[in-house]
């Protein structure tokens, strides 16, 4: 029994099928994929829960997952906009010259040292501190800090230094924001890929598996559970939290909205953070174009659980429920809601391919 039909559940149910083991997907949502779900408006593959770029340094799970899609070029070059001003993201040599007027990394190097030295406080005790500290006044008041207080609802002032403790900082003219040696798209859109994966095995949608958990159970040996870990044992030690994100997505009648797929607004008055461009993750030339705007938005119980809080109190609570996981003796736990924290989606293939290779 696989609950759950993300990368987790489908790597995992894969496996099983390639050793000739009969499998069941329980999938409360309408359609496979988990958060990875694209679908096509206008012909375009919007990524439903949220832009998902693939990259990862690991060549087994690169080479494992292009034998079930293809993945283009895609590179990652978000570019930031504050009031009409344009700027490349991360940190670069670019950022740097539109900012400052500097040339070579030298100049920029001495511009941040200088602002440094200005800003500089022995212990930064909280967040505008510490950023003002790595990057100067400039780069933390036009770049940061809209968007940090957007993206947590709250003063930078009011957060704590180590949440920016390392900023991505570069000095070369490289808009590339990932350093990984792979990265793409997979043609065609994420939920093929899914689909490829699940080939030949049975899914049932729209069925949860904790409100037919007796029915189910009694169907297999064991149980790959990737959904909340809280929700498996009905919230007994309370529920975990997580920071949530509302997606308003609009169809414009135009070819080209923002010339590019993802625009961080950094400003304070603009009220979402980013606004998505669907069709520029594949090079769309359709006639039309599909944008998602991104607002931050808290997260209470019923919500869609986007990312996990791993705060003490979150990650105590998480262990206490881990005690109780590893007393199911049929029960795997996997997956980003089942072990409670982020994980890009390479990493989760590792981690599924891992379990499975232990599992079976
Ligand atoms: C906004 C956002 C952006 C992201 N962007 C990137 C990115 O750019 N690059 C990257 O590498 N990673 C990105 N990620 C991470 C990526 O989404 C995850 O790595 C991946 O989706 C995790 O897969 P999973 O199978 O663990 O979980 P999920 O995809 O969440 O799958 C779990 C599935 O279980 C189902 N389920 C839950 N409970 C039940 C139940 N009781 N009964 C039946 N079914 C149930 C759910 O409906 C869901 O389909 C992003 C994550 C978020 C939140």
């Amino acid at each position: 029994m696989i609950v759950g039909s993300g990368l987790f559940g489908s790597v995992f149910a894969h496996e099983a099928k390639k050793l000739n083991k009969t499998s069941l997907i329980v999938e409360k949502r309408l359609h496979i994929g988990g958060n990875v779900y694209t679908e096509a408006i206008e012909g375009i593959n919007v990524h439903k829960y949220g832009a998902h770029i693939f990259h990862t340094s690991n060549k087994k799970v690169w080479d494992y997952l292009n034998r079930f899609a293809e993945f283009n070029r895609y590179t990652n070059s978000p570019i930031a906009n504050y009031k009409g001003e344009i700027y490349n993201l991360p940190f670069n040599m670019n950022t740097f010259n539109r900012m400052w007027g500097v040339v070579t990394p030298e100049e920029a190097k001495l511009k941040i040292e200088e602002e440094r030295l200005k800003y500089k406080t022995e212990n930064p005790e909280n967040l505008e501190r510490q950023a003002i500290s790595l990057v100067g006044f400039d780069i933390y008041e036009k770049l940061i800090k809209g968007y940090t207080e957007k993206q947590w609802g709250r003063p930078c002032k009011d957060l704590p230094a180590f949440i920016i403790n390392r900023l991505p900082v570069r000095f070369s003219y490289d808009n590339n924001y990932f350093n990984s040696l792979y990265q793409g798209i997979p043609l065609g859109g994420y939920t093929a890929l899914v689909e490829n994966l699940l080939e030949g095995i049975e899914i049932r949608l729209g069925t949860d598996y904790l409100e037919n958990k007796k029915e189910l159970d009694s169907l297999a040996e064991k149980v790959i559970y990737t959904g909340p870990i809280d929700a498996y044992f009905y919230y007994s030690l309370g529920a975990l939290e997580y920071r949530s994100v509302r997606f308003e997505t609009e169809i414009i009648d135009k070819e080209n909205f923002q010339g590019n797929a993802v625009v961080n607004f950094t400003d304070a008055e603009t009220p979402y953070t980013r606004i998505i461009e669907h069709k520029h993750f594949e090079f769309g030339a359709q006639p039309k174009t599909v944008i998602s705007r991104e607002y931050s938005a808290e997260w209470k119980k019923g919500d869609e659980p986007y990312y996990p809080v791993n705060d003490k109190k979150n990650n105590e609570l998480y262990l206490r429920y881990k005690d109780l996981a590893d007393r199911e003796r049929r029960v795997v736990f996997g997956g980003r809601l089942g072990e409670y924290r982020y994980y890009d989606m390479d990493k989760v293939v590792e981690k599924a391919l891992e379990v499975a290779e232990r599992e079976l």
